[in-house]
């Protein structure tokens, strides 16, 4: 268990914390469509003010790393195993993403949870997998429209959350990104308000304040779900959403760039 010093209550006085937005391109890309987006990404004139991640499919990873050279863009995975090495076939570990250049790894996302049935343990295991190899996992968070519609919410992003919380201890977070993802908002097109996102944000930084107030409040958290040029300057001016986890917007060079542009307020 990673442990740091307690700090009293959660004052609720927001730090500056530096926007991160984050592109998960899914299963898409090519060989050929990958090398001009890249190109694309390396141009945007923020990549010093914004921190700029871009998660391609695992097999695009080595050449992405090779296109990004020593940029300022960092590359991220989608997933990783939960476990170490050994006998588990079509799963790609830790060690393997930080020895191929990634720096990031996206864990929990709801794709995940509810195509392929991860479930909180899984999604703890693979948060504490990626930090023992030098990865920032991106922890995705997210409730079902029908969960939203019963007001389950909070219970639904706690329960998540202290899944995480209890396996690894709050110190983890120090080295972690949040993504609030609304499920009911992820490639549909319908996006949570500012203040529907602020509201859960809010949430997730002062249960974590109750553990550690000084990482709850240094702790990037990412809205994700159908961010766009028109909505990511609105969103990203909420007082606890520090960037975003953008996904179909992130495989257009154009829509992509405003977003980052739209982070750096
Ligand atoms: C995502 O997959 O993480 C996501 C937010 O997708 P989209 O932006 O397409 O809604």
């Amino acid at each position: 268990m990673i442990r740091a010093p307690k700090d009293g209550a959660y004052s609720g006085a927001a730090m500056m914390r530096r926007k991160l937005v984050a592109g998960n391109w899914k299963m898409h890309g090519s060989r050929t469509a990958n090398e001009p987006l890249i190109d694309a990404i390396l141009a945007s004139p923020y990549l010093d003010q914004v921190t700029c991640v871009v998660c391609p499919p695992f097999v695009y990873l080595a050449e992405v790393a090779r296109l990004l050279r020593d940029s300022a863009v960092r590359l991220g995975a989608q997933d990783v195993c939960a476990e170490g090495h050994g006998a588990y076939t079509g799963e790609v570990a830790a060690a393997m993403l930080h020895d191929v250049g990634c720096r990031y790894v996206i864990v929990g996302h709801s794709e995940r949870r509810n195509i392929y049935g991860e479930d909180d343990v899984l999604v703890a295991r693979k948060f504490a997998a990626a930090l023992a190899h030098q990865l920032t996992p991106i922890l995705c968070l997210g409730e079902l429209l029908a969960e939203r519609e019963a007001g389950q919410c909070q219970e639904v992003i706690g329960r998540q959350l202290d899944a995480v919380v209890s396996l690894t201890g709050i110190g983890a977070f120090a080295g972690a990104v949040v993504a609030y993802e609304p499920v009911w908002a992820i490639g549909t097109g319908r996006t949570a308000s500012p203040e529907q996102a602020q509201e859960v944000h809010q949430f997730i930084r002062e249960r974590l304040a109750r553990q550690d107030a000084k990482i709850a409040d240094a702790l990037p958290i990412l809205y994700g779900g159908s961010v766009k040029t028109g909505n990511a300057r609105e969103l990203f001016a909420q007082r606890d959403v520090d960037g975003g986890l953008i996904g179909g917007a992130s495989l257009k060079a154009e829509e992509f760039l405003s977003i980052v542009a739209a982070a750096r307020g």
